[in-house]
């Protein structure tokens, strides 16, 4: 059988597919039409960022699983996959931890002004620290989750390591699990308006595009920190900027845009409250080695042997009837 590997991955993910004997091959070139001939005939995908809609799918004719290195797959036709049985499978046990991280790392440094801090030392500046800005903890303030699936239950752990209160918005989650886990469950709104941080942990559907707008910069407070690890576009990003010019909130970290990547006038490069990264939170060396051994391991499974299956990661599996 044919596997084909789009976008790089860890050489353990390689190394999986290769012991199972399928004939495996990278594609480097992302463009529609090479997509179109390189797929013809594979049985297999292990999919990075790239898009595959209809018109790339509906060539592959031997096509049974598409393998996602990561947990969200709005990159891929999920509907088209479902109509012809194809299986979606995602790395649902990897990168929940170093997503986790991510938010913390950006909540503290933030908070901390460390940039500033950072390069008052280097400009040999040390004696000058009654200049820098108040600096904040996390120690006692609030923190909101939006969306608590897997990564808004790793960032909500660490939270409370660092003995914050923790509130919860996520519609689709009993309030008493949420209280198990030692969180406050709340609304949307309510939530907005009394969190000092807020980060965001749902899918991009139509119903999450723009979650956080100009209505909602309005209700949240000027001493908040909001970040973003989810998609572009679940923040408005021209309504961020509105709310960072205003001064309305204290500051921001995004980690995903609207467009990827961004072009490169955009004007949320002046800010100097703002953190970013290029769609990289879940990328450390660790998370990168567990999400190519899950993918390839989910292809090999669903390939040669079901029972092996870690069904949780199939996301398609009532419709597939397994
Ligand atoms: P998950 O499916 O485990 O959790 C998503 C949660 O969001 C669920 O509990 C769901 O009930 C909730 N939700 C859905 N719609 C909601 C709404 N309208 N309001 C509030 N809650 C809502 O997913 P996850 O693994 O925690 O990942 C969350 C998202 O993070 C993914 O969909 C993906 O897009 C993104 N992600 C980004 C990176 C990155 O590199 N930046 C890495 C991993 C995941």
């Amino acid at each position: 059988m044919k596997i084909s590997i789009i976008g790089e991955i860890h050489p353990s993910g390689w190394e999986i597919l290769k012991k199972s004997k399928f004939e495996v091959f990278e594609i480097k070139n992302f463009e529609v039409n090479n997509l179109k001939k390189e797929l013809n005939d594979v049985d297999g995908i292990l999919l990075r960022t790239s898009k595959l809609e209809e018109d790339v799918l509906s060539k592959c004719k031997k096509l049974k699983i598409i393998a996602r290195h990561g947990v969200g797959y709005d990159n891929v036709d999920f509907d088209y996959l479902n109509k012809n049985k194809i299986a979606l499978s995602i790395t649902g046990t990897s990168n929940a931890v170093t997503v986790a991280e991510y938010v913390l790392t950006s909540f503290l440094s933030l908070a901390r002004k460390i940039n500033f801090a950072d390069k008052l030392v280097k400009e040999g500046k040390f004696k000058e620290k009654k200049t820098l800005p108040d600096f904040f903890e996390l120690f006692e303030k609030k923190v909101l989750i939006c969306g608590f699936g897997r990564i808004g239950k790793a960032v909500a752990k660490r939270c409370l390591g660092f003995e914050s209160k923790v509130y919860v918005y996520d519609p689709f989650v009993e309030d008493e699990e949420i209280q198990k886990t030692n969180c406050i469950p709340i609304e949307k709104n309510e939530g907005l308006k009394i969190a000092d941080y807020i980060t965001l942990h749902v899918p991009l559907n139509k119903n999450t595009k723009n979650f956080i707008s100009t209505n909602e910069f309005n209700i949240i407070k000027k001493t908040a920190i909001v970040v973003n690890a989810s998609r572009g576009g679940i923040i408005n990003e021209e309504a961020l900027i509105n709310a960072l010019e205003s001064n309305q909130i204290q500051a921001a970290a995004l980690d995903v845009f609207e467009q990827e990547p961004p072009p490169g006038d955009h004007p949320i490069y002046k800010f100097n409250n703002v953190l970013l990264s290029p769609h990289n939170s879940a990328l450390s060396l660790e998370c990168r080695k567990r999400m190519s051994i899950e993918a390839a391991s989910s292809i090999v499974n669903y390939l040669t042997d079901k029972e092996k299956l870690n069904l949780n990661n199939i996301v398609n599996k009532n419709n597939l009837g397994i």
